[in-house]
């Protein structure tokens, strides 16, 4: 039966893992499609994974609702007004801007500059302005007409990850009860970006060697951001016992396991992965969601 979560604030979870290919998406898909199902159906799934957007493949059904340009305002020389002093040069920690005196060659490279203000600060001969800069786009859609999923598409060349996902965030998500962000894989500042407001984090990891290497990274990022958090083993059976060692002996919980299944694993690399759920990967799923509605109210 169908329950709706009852503080007024959306509960946000963020999925990550500290390296690719552990089966994130396929944890925040199944996790979208299950709370869909049996907790509310007032839920987003927010793809801030923006170099590699990949979410919504799963859901081909779904309508797309809006599409808008994500831009940051960046700065432009005057050439005509520009002294060519140099000092917005020195200004700027993002080496963005080149001039060049004896040939009179003032330019801001728009996908190095990180909108900062900086130069704008330094010039006192008004020979600066800004203007839009598109980084990418934003897009909405509709799976059914209360579960909606936001992806950001970074602009291929832009440096300007972190903040793509800042402007992804900021998208209305249709009175959602439940956001879940899909975190960019990795420990770097695009997921302190994609968790920090986060209610709870689920890691994504996988029992072998290089899942626990990147498992303790992002376990150690996390403790530092002070953010509660538990585990999803997923492809379990394979690999080794190592992985669930760390986790008793730091004391950090396992939320579940998803045992690997070959069938359905091809089935992710024909974007079939709700369709052919096995019975028992649904039972685990339908458990992960009961446990996490109770666990993650408490922390809202
Ligand atoms: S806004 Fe900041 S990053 Fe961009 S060019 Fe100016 S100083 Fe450099
Ligand atoms: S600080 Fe202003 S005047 Fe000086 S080089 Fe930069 S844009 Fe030109």
């Amino acid at each position: 039966m169908k329950t709706n979560v009852t503080t007024d604030m959306p509960l946000k979870i963020a999925i990550a893992s500290g390296k690719g290919g552990t089966g994130k998406t396929t944890v925040s898909v199944n996790l979208f499609h299950f709370i869909r199902q049996s907790w509310t159906s007032r839920v987003a799934l927010v793809d801030c994974d923006v170099e590699e957007p990949n979410d919504l493949i799963f859901f081909p059904g779904a309508k797309l609702l809006s599409e808008k340009e994500a831009t940051l305002p960046v700065p432009e020389i005057i050439t005509d007004k520009c002294t060519f002093c140099r000092k917005c040069v020195e200004y700027c920690e993002f080496n963005a801007i080149v001039v060049i005196p004896p040939v009179k060659f003032a330019e801001i490279n728009p996908s190095l500059c990180h909108s900062c203000g900086a130069c704008l600060v330094a010039c006192q001969d008004d020979a600066i302005i800004e203007k839009p800069y598109s980084i990418g786009k934003i897009r909405k859609y509709a799976v059914d007409e209360q579960a909606v999923i936001v992806e950001g598409l970074l602009k291929i060349g832009s440096a300007m990850q972190t903040s793509l996902i800042k402007i992804v965030k900021k998208e209305p998500v249709n009175n959602a009860e439940v956001i879940l962000y899909d975190a960019p894989p990795g420990t770097s500042c695009p997921v302190v970006t994609t968790t920090a407001d986060a209610d709870y984090i689920i890691l994504v990891t996988e029992p072998t060697p290089f899942g626990l290497h990147d498992l303790k990274l992002t376990v150690d990022l996390l403790r530092e951001l002070e953010k509660p958090f538990g585990v999803i083993v997923n492809k379990a059976g394979l690999g080794n016992r190592d992985v669930y060692d760390y986790l008793e002996k730091e004391d950090i919980e396992l939320i579940g396991e998803i045992p690997f299944d070959k069938k359905y694993a091809s089935g992710y690399a024909r974007g079939e992965l709700l369709s052919h759920i096995p019975e028992k990967m649904e039972n685990i799923y339908r458990q992960i969601v009961q446990d996490l509605k109770e666990k993650v109210s408490d922390y809202a």
